[in-house]
């Protein structure tokens, strides 16, 4: 093997997707509610983004940011439009979406704050990527260590309240980064209360808010965009996971007053948005955008969310089922690994969160039918790993 060991790979192996499904060497078909980590949206093999790549893909795929690329301001448009931000910056992943608004947080705090040592807050059980900045201001112990000397200007509030934000607060502070749901955390969405609180403290204490999109984006929740449901306006946010379907892109949008910021010079990537990436976000960007779309995504996150509560409840071993939109977690009382694994047998995929949460992320375009079969084989699942944990006991009881 020449690959660094860096992750723990299941030995399945897809060869091909369509919809919401992967068949396997042996044509097995799994139903897929991992969606790649939340990237699928649209479903494997969308015939409109097919087109779409495969018509650039013979016509041009890379001229770099030195020249004008007209597809790159339609997607802007279509994303200023639908978050009501100003500006957007192209990039590649949620990482260096992540990086540019900590970049942009920390030159706003210079020049319009007078802040001399710029300081970010995140929050413990948060997510933010795998470079050295992100990592640092990543909430998750175990993404850092060993990474040490990490970068100045991050402080990590331990929950996701103002009493906590304050306490770490300081004259440099100058913006405040969250996940509105906390994915790889484990599925946590954030108290509507707090966001409220957050927001006003941010205004009355000249601090920014930047909120990471990259998992929530897109979609995900039911809105273009989580903070949407909260009637809230960030200064930043991040994209990357659902933007490209599986392209690699990122965006980092804000607002008009720190546009120009990013003068001439101050930020730059070589790949970001270039233009196969462009055509096929186009193509998401107009398909999210047609008529009942997101709608369609917010019903079936209800019901998704409603009939998973109320089949899971008679069973102990499930704590929580919690989530927005299509972003579904399901805390269980020990380790997910065995369930996830038994639910891969059975022919649905499904991914870990945290340590004791299955988290379901189905394509936005998933059927009725087909989350009523993804309830029956989860509740199934749950009840034979309930049934065995009672024998063992029992066992254990007996010997
Ligand atoms: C996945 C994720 C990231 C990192 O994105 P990459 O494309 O892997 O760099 C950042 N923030 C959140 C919330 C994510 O879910």
């Amino acid at each position: 093997m020449s690959l660094f060991p860096n992750y723990q790979r299941d030995s399945l192996t897809f060869v091909k997707g369509r919809g919401s499904y992967l068949y396997d060497q042996s044509g097995k078909k799994y139903l897929d509610f991992g969606s790649g980590i939340g990237v699928t949206n649209l479903g494997h093999a969308h015939p409109k983004l097919v087109q779409s790549l495969q018509q650039q893909a013979a016509s041009l795929w890379h001229t770099s940011n030195l020249f004008t690329q007209p597809a790159q301001e339609e997607v802007a448009n279509l994303l200023t439009q639908a978050s009501q931000l100003d500006a957007v910056f192209f990039c590649n992943s949620g990482a260096e979406a992540n990086e540019a608004a900590f970049k942009l947080a920390r030159k706003w705090g210079h020049e319009v704050k007078g802040v001399t040592e710029p300081e970010v807050i995140t929050f413990s059980r948060s997510f933010h990527g795998r470079t050295i900045a992100t990592l640092t201001a990543t909430g998750q112990e175990k993404v850092k260590k060993g990474f040490s000397p990490l970068p100045a200007g991050f402080v990590i509030a331990p929950e996701l309240s103002l009493y906590a934000v304050e306490k770490v607060q300081s004259p440099q502070t100058v913006a405040v980064c969250l996940e509105l749901v906390q994915g790889e955390g484990g599925v946590y969405p954030v108290p509507a209360t707090f966001i409220g609180q957050l927001v006003a403290w941010c205004q009355a204490n000249q601090i920014l808010l930047i909120i990471d999109e990259v998992q929530t984006g897109m979609g995900r929740t039911g809105e273009w965009f989580a903070f949407q449901h909260y009637g809230v306006k960030p200064d930043i946010i991040t994209l990357a996971k659902g933007m490209g379907n599986g392209f690699p892109i990122g965006a980092m949008l804000a607002t008009s007053e720190l546009k120009d910021l990013f003068s001439p010079g101050s930020h730059g990537t070589t790949f970001g948005g270039n233009p196969l990436a462009m055509a096929v976000a186009k193509g998401v960007c107009e398909l999210l955008q047609e008529p009942s779309f997101l709608e369609q995504v917010k019903k079936k996150g209800q019901m998704l969310l409603a009939h998973l509560a109320q089949s899971l409840h008679p069973l102990q071993i499930v704590r929580e089922v919690r989530g927005l939109g299509f972003m579904i977690g399901i805390e269980l009382s020990h380790p997910a690994t065995d369930a996830i694994s038994a639910l891969r047998c059975k022919g649905l995929i499904a991914l870990p969160a945290g340590d004791r949460v299955i988290r379901l992320l189905p394509p936005l375009i998933v059927t009725i039918d087909e989350l009523k079969k993804a309830v029956d084989l989860i509740y199934q699942t749950l009840s034979v790993e309930e049934e065995m944990g009672e024998n063992d006991a029992k066992l254990e009881i007996s010997e």
